[in-house]
């Protein structure tokens, strides 16, 4: 394929990318900017320091799963069982363990449940798993190939935010889920998931669009499907990070072939 076929055809699936995301033909320039009272409170505040990410223990996990043979996930949900680990239990209606591929080589890490996750037991069903479909569809994979789960497996109360214990009692079971299944790539959707991932502070904005090493994984950040249904103009760089991971996942099937 010539360069010239190869931008067309990268600007096709640009703008099938868009309409699939409802993005408006008059393009996000048009479009309302919400008031500031109406803005997502996790929307990036720009920030000029450089970004500094820990992550700590990676090549030593990585050892430690290379020698040791992985749980299957549902040693782990069995593990999980009716967990009262911590003060989320008693509001919950079901716990969000994930659902997917066990063996995917792409996983979505997303915050928590929200109120459609805890209703139905399922990871991202409301109308943010809906757009999280279209993204994940758009790169030309299907939803059941990949696996998708939160950082927190119950719903914080009104979809407040994480708090610092329950992360720390949540934490163990993600990580067991990540070492069974060994994706190639982590995508951590969203402030709070790239933040506690990365062990950092450094905000979305800072930290999407490029490649860590992770456990083991590459880890991409990216925005969160909810925040691009508050602020569309940024499913532009949600598209990029996508592709970046389109192009990785290409690069390991070349490379096995
Ligand atoms: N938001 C999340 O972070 N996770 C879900 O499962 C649903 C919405």
């Amino acid at each position: 394929m010539s360069q010239r076929e190869r931008l067309g055809k990268e600007l096709l699936n640009h703008l099938e990318f868009q309409k699939e995301l409802g993005v408006s033909l008059l393009g996000p320039r048009l479009e309302r900017r919400p008031a500031v009272a109406d803005r997502d409170r996790s929307a990036p505040p720009k920030v000029t320091q450089p970004v500094a990410v820990h992550v700590a223990d990676t090549d030593l996990f990585a050892a430690i799963e290379a020698s040791a043979p992985s749980e299957s996930l549902e040693t782990i949900r069995e593990d999980l069982g009716d967990c009262q680990r911590c003060k989320l239990a008693p509001t919950r209606t079901n716990l969000v363990f994930g659902s997917g591929n066990p063996k995917a080589k792409l996983m979505f890490v997303g915050e928590a449940p929200g109120a459609d996750e805890d209703r139905q037991g399922l990871p991202f069903v409301g109308r943010a798993g809906q757009l999280l479909t279209k993204i994940i569809e758009a790169i030309d994979i299907r939803r059941e190939d990949v696996f998708i789960c939160n950082i927190l497996k119950c719903r914080p109360p009104e979809n407040r935010n994480p708090e610092q214990e329950e992360i720390t009692s949540c934490e163990p079971f993600l990580f067991r889920q990540i070492a069974s299944i060994r994706p190639k790539i982590i995508c951590a959707l969203g402030t709070f998931g790239a933040q506690t991932l990365l062990r950092t502070r450094e905000p979305i904005s800072r930290l999407r669009g490029r490649f860590y090493e992770y456990r083991g994984s590459k880890l991409m950040a990216t925005f969160h499907p909810a925040y691009l249904l508050r602020n569309p103009m940024e499913k532009r760089r949600v598209w990029e990070d996508m592709q970046k991971i389109r192009e990785y996942l290409r690069s390991l099937d070349s490379d096995s072939s």
